[in-house]
């Protein structure tokens, strides 16, 4: 059992804080907004004053936030992390950032005596709430070890990848895989639908053959019913498809399928649909259509 620091209580680090209070851990948790906050003390955590406080007293500090800026702000701004953690702190940050930022927070970590993990994760909001994400570490073997119980609380696929920032590749890689399955499903459903044919009996035919897959197993039927409350957020994977495109000039190498899926998540962005889920790709596709 640890002391837990946990910042950044949204849609996935409010139940991901949950298990680690239900897995034993004493969790002081941080947030902006007030429903995080309230979403950790009824689930039996603590609620801090600020990020200062959530960090002071932690064995382990935690956080799940959007983007780059808001690690940045949180781990070097003033009264953050970097200043307020003790050495010796175990540092896991599960946000999707770029690698660079995921090295920079590292080093800068380390000069303080403090150890950190890149450890983004995958499995969306379902995966958080029934702790089974899979989370794609970056960092040392000895830190990765001694992070183990907060990790296996909240993840079941479980593994470290290499240095700092490489969870971070690795978590660029499974974005433009999901971004690209988004994209043909809803192809297939604009088609389905165009053709006339029964959608909802297609696209289970399809669930149970070789495009078999967990989008389609999670998603199908909100598409189909043009359900879109997030889940995860257009305007968050807009920002991870950035991450990906970066990534890919900064290893050399040309991802052509990639550059089109950021494009679609671009537009739905730009159409006003980036606080709707991911899925939402459905209507780019369709508007391309004239449906
Ligand atoms: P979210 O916006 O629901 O949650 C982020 C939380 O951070 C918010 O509650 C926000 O108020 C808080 N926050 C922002 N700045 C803060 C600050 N300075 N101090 C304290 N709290 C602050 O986002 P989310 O969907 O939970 O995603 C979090 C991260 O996880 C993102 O990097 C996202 O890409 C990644 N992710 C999300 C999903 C998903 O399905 N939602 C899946 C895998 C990975």
């Amino acid at each position: 059992m640890s002391r837990i620091g946990f910042i950044g209580l949204g849609i996935m680090g409010a139940p991901m804080a949950a298990h680690l209070v239900a897995a034993g851990h004493d969790v002081t948790g941080y947030d902006v907004v007030r429903k995080g906050l309230d979403a950790l003390v009824a689930a039996g955590g603590t609620e801090a004053s600020g990020v200062a406080e959530a960090v002071a007293d932690a064995e382990v500090v935690v956080t799940m936030l959007p983007q780059d800026e808001h690690v940045e702000d949180v781990f070097f701004g003033a009264a953050g992390i970097l200043e307020n953690a003790k050495p010796g702190t175990l540092y896991i940050d599960f946000s999707t950032i770029r690698p660079e930022t995921s090295v920079r927070v590292a080093e800068a970590g380390a000069e303080r005596g403090l150890r950190v993990l890149d450890a983004p994760v995958s499995g969306g909001e379902k995966g958080a709430v029934d702790a089974v994400l899979s989370i794609m570490v970056g960092g040392s073997e000895a830190d990765f070890a001694a992070a183990a119980p907060v990790l296996r609380a909240v993840g079941r696929t479980v593994e470290r990848v290499g240095g700092s920032g490489a969870g971070q590749y690795v978590k660029a890689a499974n974005q433009l895989i999901v971004g690209g399955t988004f994209a043909l499903v809803a192809e297939a459903i604009v088609l389905m639908e165009a053709a006339g044919v029964d959608a909802k009996a297609g696209i289970d035919v399809i669930a149970g053959g070789l495009a078999a897959s967990r989008v389609l197993d999670l998603k199908r039927d909100s598409m189909l019913a043009r359900e879109f409350a997030p889940g995860f957020r257009i305007d968050l994977h807009h920002k991870d498809m950035g991450i990906a495109t970066a990534a890919a000039r900064t290893a050399g190498v040309s991802l052509p399928m990639t550059g089109m899926v950021a494009q679609l998540v671009a537009a739905a962005r730009a159409q006003g649909h980036g606080s709707l889920d991911h899925s939402a790709l459905l209507k780019v596709v369709e508007d391309l259509s004239g449906r």
